[in-house]
């Protein structure tokens, strides 16, 4: 039976996005973006939503990462076997680039839940016969190569992705671009929804932008101007010609560079950021745009450790399908609660001596970060003053687990997984550290289930959202964060975890705010963590319970689904933006 044609039945949501995490398998995602799409598909699934996905097929990945006995990092190319894990659809598309016509084929990945509901996932794919050498490779290294390259994934992902769809029957009903890669898209839809020069009064309103606007849907995950994605127009002309006349592109794109992130705001009838604090960020970055706000999720039983599956299971049985039952969470015992995050932390360790880490001790207070590794997140944040550090050592014993891939040409990401395989050597006689290869979603999932407290020290206002401090809370896990990104929403003072540093709206120069978040961090570590790891298990379970009762229950893709669902699929982009908001910066 041919699972799309239920989907030709009913307008869909279309979901586009660079990368997507489904499973360990299929390495078509690089980190939190992709697995935020994954974990959107699987809640589609779970209610059954018109909703399907488009991304490009990854055949070489991201990459597999190796770090040589120096701490550099080195990058593999991860083949995967596409035939294995999705099915061939039959039709092709083509798209003009560089003069030339590039045909595009697609697979379909069907993203089963356990009520029934089936999501497609549509890989696009250029590897076909009647493409050149080069033409073949352009849907391989998920952000590889160089800007040309990106350029040309981005018109197979937005403009072949957007014919794809209409040539497998399909009628949408909103285009969801998930962060600027696909903006693209909004031009080819510019080019279907033309007027014709007899209708209007100048060529410019031949383009019907509102029409657009009313089938586009954008989230836009960037807090910092520098890491929006660009593209000269030199570039863009040499490869993709004048798809509208330049001076309009121009007025959409902006003036210098075509600007990912500024077209798909001139096109989308519904904006919003991943996080209230985010979307406060991009609404002064971007004034004049309604921006409204949908904090990030995860999904919960993807997320949660067999052992506390099990347990919620038993108490709060509908917990999976209704995550926001687990605010019912201290009607379990203690005892189960503790006996779960210790199976969770035994499968970790028992992970980490089997990958060459060594032994770590279970009854130890185990710190995890584990993210992409650049500047910006501050991985090596802990070292800032080892001597501080080995100071608090000495009041409590603790031991951390890394993990996390650098961009391979992000070199300063590189240095800093270096910094810290220097500090496994340089302080393993006091305290135990361990970085573990090859970050991925297994390993994800094994670290926020078996470590007692998840760090993450970014530089503000840069987290636009982050997600694994809520896996993490899924399992008990404590989080102890920079007061960034959801975590502002999150965090309950020594109720849900702690903070580290000044609150959100307390403005310091950055080297003064540098200093009070390692002070905060080292203190905290020493005065509350340690003490009340060692000496106060009940009130650690307290707040383990806390943890999931208060932050599992919402930050999860259920609820955000919801959000989406009522505010940007199901009704038109005339809402008011969103009021009463925490903060104003
Ligand atoms: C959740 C996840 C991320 C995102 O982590 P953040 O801390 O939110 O940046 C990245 N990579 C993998 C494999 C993940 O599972």
């Amino acid at each position: 039976m041919d699972i799309l044609n239920s989907f030709r039945k009913e307008q869909t949501i279309a979901y586009f996005s660079m990368e997507i995490a489904l499973t360990n398998d299929i390495p078509s995602y690089s980190g939190g973006l992709g697995v935020l799409a994954g974990d959107t598909v699987r809640a589609a699934a779970d209610i059954s939503a018109p909703f399907l996905a488009v991304t490009l097929i990854s055949r070489k990945g991201y990459f597999r990462q190796e770090i040589t006995s120096d701490g550099w990092q080195k990058e593999y190319p991860l083949t995967w076997e596409v035939e294995k894990f999705v099915e061939p659809l039959s039709p092709r598309v083509q798209v003009v680039m560089e003069g030339r016509t590039v045909s595009v084929g697609a697979w379909a990945y069907y993203w089963k839940s356990m009520t029934g509901g089936i999501i497609p996932v549509i890989f696009l794919d250029t590897n076909l016969p009647e493409n050149t050498a080069d033409d073949r490779q352009i849907t391989d290294c998920l952000y590889g190569g160089d800007r040309r390259y990106r350029l040309k994934q981005e018109i197979i992902l937005g403009i072949g992705g957007t014919r794809m769809l209409q040539a497998l029957g399909l009628n949408v009903r909103k285009y969801h671009i998930n962060e600027g890669h696909a903006a693209l898209l909004t031009l080819e839809l510019l080019q279907q929804n033309k007027k014709r020069l007899e209708e209007v009064w100048s060529e410019d309103q031949m383009w019907d932008t509102e029409a657009v606007k009313n089938f586009c849907v954008f989230t836009t995950h960037t807090p910092v101007e520098a890491g929006h994605d660009k593209f000269s127009y030199d570039l863009v002309k040499q490869v993709l010609n004048e798809p509208i006349p330049f001076l309009f592109l121009q007025k959409l794109a902006g003036n210098e560079d075509l600007n990912m992130t500024r077209l798909a705001l001139n096109l989308s009838g519904y904006i919003n950021g991943v996080a209230k604090r985010h979307t406060e960020v991009s609404r002064n970055m971007f004034p004049g745009y309604t921006i409204h706000d949908i904090t990030n999720g995860v999904h919960s039983f993807t997320w949660t450790s067999n052992p506390f599956r099990d347990l919620f299971d038993q108490y709060i049985p509908g917990w999976a399908h209704q995550p926001e039952l687990l605010t019912r969470v201290d009607i379990i015992p203690d005892e189960e609660i503790w006996d779960a995050h210790q199976a969770g932390k035994k499968h970790l360790l028992a992970y980490v001596r089997d990958t060459g880490g060594g032994d770590m001790d279970e009854d130890t207070l185990t710190i995890g970060f584990a993210r992409r590794m650049t500047a910006y997140k501050r991985p090596h944040f802990l070292f800032t003053d080892t001597e501080r550090l080995k100071r608090v050592r000495r009041k409590g014993d603790f031991q951390i687990i890394y993990a996390g891939k650098a961009h391979p040409q992000d070199e300063e990401g590189k240095r800093i997984i270096q910094t810290i395989y220097q500090y496994c050597q340089s302080l393993k006689n006091e305290i135990k550290i361990v970085f573990l290869e090859d970050y991925n979603l297994e390993i994800a999932k094994k670290m926020v289930s078996g470590v007692d407290v998840w760090l993450n020290t970014p530089q503000r206002p840069m987290e636009a959202s982050g997600t694994s401090g809520m896996k993490a809370a899924h399992n008990g896990v404590l989080n102890f964060s920079i007061l960034d990104g959801w975590w502002i929403e999150g965090c309950l003072e020594g109720i849900t975890g702690w903070s580290i540093g000044p609150t959100p709206t307390e403005k310091a120069d950055p080297a003064e705010q540098s200093r009070e978040e390692i002070d905060d961090l080292y203190n905290k570590l020493e005065y509350i963590i340690l003490p009340t790891y060692y000496q106060q298990i009940d009130w650690w379970i307290k707040m383990m319970k806390s943890s999931i009762g208060k932050i599992a229950s919402y930050f999860n893709t259920h609820r955000m689904m919801e959000h989406y669902v009522t505010e940007a699929y199901f009704h038109q982009a005339a809402l008011p933006p969103t009021k009463g908001t925490m903060l104003i910066v």
